[in-house]
């Protein structure tokens, strides 16, 4: 491997995004928090001056080969495999395919075209590995989920991930110059899960558009979605799968009715969001568990949205609630509560940062629907809890700014940088 010269603030970044592009739309397949964080610091490292250009798997054979997110960002659009078909458990065969696409399109560039590879997701990591050495530039990689994390908080029922996933995050995690986690949680979780060394891991935490997730006015909001006006509105928001558990808002809400029968015709429930993951095999299943609760007329099912019009659903909601089993952080509970929405959150993972427990929030333990149907019964017979924890929400959102973020991972590059060509210049020497 020969090194390129050192710059601590890169020129120009190579982002690699394999299984999901940022052009997607968030909310259901693969598109979720990982499109967002990839298209919103990409932006803001081109405003900072660092050019990025993003590698993802085509998808569609209509997408051209690169597309321009914003001036600075450039997506190029890497054929691997069939376009469509392909389940993110298929990936792994195509590794080495994408891994070529990606080193061709750099091949054709002057040499030291990048200063530094950053890497979503493992998939993305192995073929950051890769062009590390090829190009010799320092890699960062983002996790943004651990398998070993996820396993052993699986929903009922649900798949676990496999052994390849393992191995590919061990090797990874042991290779990059930077590991970026979350939460100093899922730090601890590099560490004493997959043998991180310390010093090699930043921990950057993720943002929310401060511009588009502002309050707002519930009344225009609830006009805009068709929600009557009086209701207590408890929304979910996110990709529908197992994992996120939106069965647990639905029995919770049974629960509810069960013991609070007068509130059925003032409760709305909105899901907004498309299947994902596991929940692919059996789309329907959320609409069945509603029926068989007998409150298909409680939920409403939202097709995923972007921009003004899920600003409307945060807006809209007495609360959002993300039950989930597992979350890296929870993108969905920063930007209601910088819409000034209060959430009730599993006490998981990233969501007990994510959520100020009795501030802005309310943290629960386990998935319980009965504990549950107590959080929920609270926000919605108790004015004075809904009105403090909403005066709680903007105040605990602004600082996860995205600008904070994009900073914090540009000095993330030059640490990976200086640790990249000091850790040369020992096999140098030792060579
Ligand atoms: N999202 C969206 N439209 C939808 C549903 C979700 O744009 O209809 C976005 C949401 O705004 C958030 C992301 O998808 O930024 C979900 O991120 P989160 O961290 O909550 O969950 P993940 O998908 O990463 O598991």
């Amino acid at each position: 491997m020969t090194t390129r010269p050192r710059r601590l603030r890169p020129r120009r970044a190579a982002v690699l995004s394999l299984h999901t592009s940022p052009l997607e739309q968030p909310g259901t397949g693969d598109a979720g928090g990982m499109n967002v964080y990839v298209a919103q610091t990409a932006r803001r490292m081109a405003e900072l001056g660092t050019e990025v250009e993003i590698f993802t798997r085509a998808t569609s054979s209509d997408v051209p080969p690169t597309a321009q997110l914003v001036p600075g960002v450039t997506v190029r659009h890497v054929v691997a495999g069939p376009f469509e078909g392909l389940d993110k458990n298929d990936l792994p065969a195509q590794l080495c395919t994408f891994a070529a696409g990606v080193l061709r399109a750099e091949a054709r560039n002057a040499p030291g075209h990048f200063d530094v590879v950053h890497s979503h997701y493992w998939l993305s990591g192995q073929v950051g590995w890769l062009a590390r050495e090829r190009w010799g530039v320092p890699l960062v990689h983002t996790v943004h989920t651990l398998a070993k994390v996820k396993n052993a908080a699986l929903a009922s029922g649900d798949t676990p991930e496999p052994r390849v996933r393992v191995v590919g995050e061990e090797q990874v995690v042991d290779d990059a110059d930077r590991i970026v986690a979350n939460t100093d949680l899922e730090a601890r979780h590099l560490v004493e899960l997959y043998g991180a060394d310390p010093d090699t891991i930043a921990t950057v935490p993720p943002g929310v558009d401060l511009d588009v997730f502002t309050p707002g006015d519930a009344r225009e909001a609830r006009a805009k979605l068709g929600l009557p006006q009086d209701a207590h509105v408890l929304a979910f928001v996110g990709r529908i799968q197992p994992l996120k558990a939106p069965d647990v808002l639905l029995r919770a809400t049974g629960e509810l009715l069960r013991r609070r029968p007068e509130l059925r015709d003032r409760l709305v429930v909105p899901v907004v969001g498309g299947p994902s993951g596991t929940g692919l095999e059996h789309p329907e299943s959320l609409h069945e568990l509603a029926r068989s609760l007998g409150i298909d007329d409680v939920v409403r099912f939202l097709p995923p949205r972007s921009g003004a019009d899920l600003t409307a659903v945060y807006r809209a909601a007495d609360a959002v609630v993300v039950p989930s089993h597992n979350e890296s952080f929870g993108l969905v509970a920063l930007e209601a509560q910088a819409c000034g929405t209060p959430v009730v959150a599993a006490r998981v993972g990233g969501l007990a940062v994510a959520v100020d427990h009795d501030t802005s929030g309310l943290l629960v333990d386990g998935h319980d629907p009965g504990r549950w149907a107590d959080a929920l019964q609270r926000i919605v017979l108790d004015p004075d809890l809904r009105s403090r924890l909403a005066r709680g929400t903007t105040t605990h959102a602004e600082p996860f700014s995205w600008q904070r973020t994009t900073e914090a991972l540009l000095d993330t590059y030059a640490q990976a940088t200086a640790a990249f060509h000091a850790r040369f210049a020992t096999e140098e020497a030792t060579a």
